[in-house]
């Protein structure tokens, strides 16, 4: 950010500007933007999936892209006048395919779920319902009589997705029942080695073997460690599955060229989905790469299962895509798993248990069981210290998917701020000194409750004083002045 650094006054005056329109509309919605920039800037932000954007993404999506309907694709709209915006998705869909590498890029995806719903579907139209229209030798699902209509419909639901377990670190969206994914298909899920905590590559070419899936999902949101996409899509193609990689966590490493050769996605699938807005640092959003088989059926995305493209967020990530493709971006990707490091060094250093033992990318699950806490209390007790993290399950999690035994931390938001890795220390120290100064509390009944706690006199104060003092020293968007 160091470029827009130089322009102080114009960025400024541009937040204290929309600001002043904003509130002569709604004063309590221009107080609460204003008091989440405060909010944002006095916590230290330790989510593993959020960052902070730049203000040039930031401002555009503020405007009137944003009253464009747009359906279709570039040059290709079912609406008139959509110049500009064939403009903005044919840019940031270059930069996307230019920056990962990708045959082809589509960047209508709102978000993550979203860019996962398309991606399945262009999968089961590629590969279930193109051979059945074929077999019936129509055009399209229109020209089918009644029974060739709904043998489809049932074949369409009867599919199968091999993806990684939830409590190894998967994702909702890979096929679980509460997800619509876990709905349409008939899911099983692969999972780590007990030992080792890694991902266990037999036993995932063993279940699908086994299950022989329609798609295999690999990717993650709280895994520590890399995956490596050249053995699972071997796997894949024993088993006649197409390989689909979810980088919504860590698209960031692979724009910035940490993860590279077999741990990098994007050669090895044929289908990648990620966010924007996680360690990639663009506007909140979605993507889908893939290989040129599947690109006219991941364009039909919208209507299919997209609402209308946003216009103005596609100007947002054509603006941080092109960020992703400057120097910096490498160099910050490198200090995101620098930091990573040594938050997870410093953490064992002083005694905590880590899921998989420590990290090789930018997240860290600290197994908080050890602190004699459930991730629901671990998690209350460090928001009270100003520490921003969230519960997430642990491996065989014995407390479940709600109270937890883990703590998943991250660096892609401290990082943008400038920390580096004495400072990741010293954050490892005041995460130490919060577990350590926490113990449960009796529930009403007396007995020991998973949710309740207390925190020794004072530490609460003290750590976050000492992390405003970190705080201070990185300032959030100092180009930024709001009065
Ligand atoms: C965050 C995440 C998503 C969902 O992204 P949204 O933008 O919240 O829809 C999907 N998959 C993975 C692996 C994620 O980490």
């Amino acid at each position: 950010m160091t470029e827009i650094r130089a322009q102080d006054g114009t960025v400024s005056a541009a937040f204290q500007s929309a600001l002043e329109v904003i509130r002569r509309s709604d004063p309590r919605i221009a107080d609460a933007i204003s008091s989440e920039l405060t909010d944002q800037r006095e916590s230290l932000k330790l989510i593993a999936s959020e960052n902070y954007a730049s203000p040039a993404v930031l401002l555009a999506m503020g405007n009137w892209l944003s009253d464009k309907y747009a359906e279709g694709t570039a040059g290709r709209r079912f609406y008139a006048g959509c110049r500009n915006v064939d403009t903005v998705e044919a840019l940031a869909a270059e930069y996307a395919r230019d920056l990962f590498g990708a045959r082809h890029a589509y960047v209508q995806p709102h978000s993550g779920i979203d860019a996962n719903l398309v991606a399945y579907w262009a999968v089961l139209a590629q590969k279930v319902e193109s051979p059945a229209l074929a077999k019936a030798g129509v055009r399209g699902v229109n020209d089918l009589g009644d029974a060739d209509w709904a043998r489809l419909r049932a074949d369409l639901g009867d599919q199968r997705m091999l993806g990684m377990s939830l409590d190894a670190g998967g994702h909702l969206t890979h096929g679980f029942r509460p997800n619509i994914s876990g709905k349409m298909f008939d899911q099983r899920s692969y999972g780590t080695d007990p030992a080792t905590g890694l991902l266990d590559y037999a036993a995932v070419r063993e279940a699908a073997r086994e299950f022989r899936p329609l798609i295999l999902v690999a990717g993650y949101s709280a895994y520590p460690r890399l995956v490596n996409f050249r053995i699972m899509r071997e796997i894949a193609d024993e088993v006649g599955a197409t390989l689909m990689v979810d980088m919504a966590h860590f698209a960031g490493l692979v724009a910035g060229r940490v993860l590279t050769g077999d741990f990098d996605p994007v050669p090895h699938a044929q289908i990648v989905t990620t966010t924007t807005h996680k360690s990639l640092r663009g506007p909140r959003g979605g993507m889908v790469l893939c290989d040129d088989e599947f690109a006219d059926s991941v364009d039909r995305g919208c209507p299919l299962v997209l609402g209308g493209p946003l216009p103005h967020v596609m100007a947002a990530k054509a603006i941080a895509l092109g960020e992703a493709r400057r120097p910096e971006f490498r160099d910050y990707a490198a200090r995101v798993v620098d930091n990573s490091r040594a938050l997870a060094e410093g953490l064992l250093r002083r005694s905590a248990t880590l899921v998989t033992g420590g990290t090789d990318n930018h997240l860290v699950i600290i197994d908080v069981s050890r602190y004699g806490l459930t991730g629901r209390q671990a998690e209350s007790a460090l928001l009270d210290a100003g520490i921003v993290t969230n519960r997430n399950a642990i491996p065989r999690d014995p407390n479940g998917a709600w109270y937890t035994s883990g703590v998943r931390i991250g660096t892609p938001a401290l990082t943008t701020r400038g920390f580096g890795t004495a400072e990741m220390d010293e954050i490892a120290e005041l995460i130490d000194q919060v577990l350590h100064g926490t113990e449960p509390a009796p529930g009403k009944d007396g007995r020991p409750s998973q949710a309740l706690y207390r925190l020794k006199d004072g530490l609460a104060e003290h750590i976050s004083g000492r992390a405003a003092e970190m705080l201070a020293k990185n300032p959030l968007y100092p180009e930024i002045d709001l009065p």
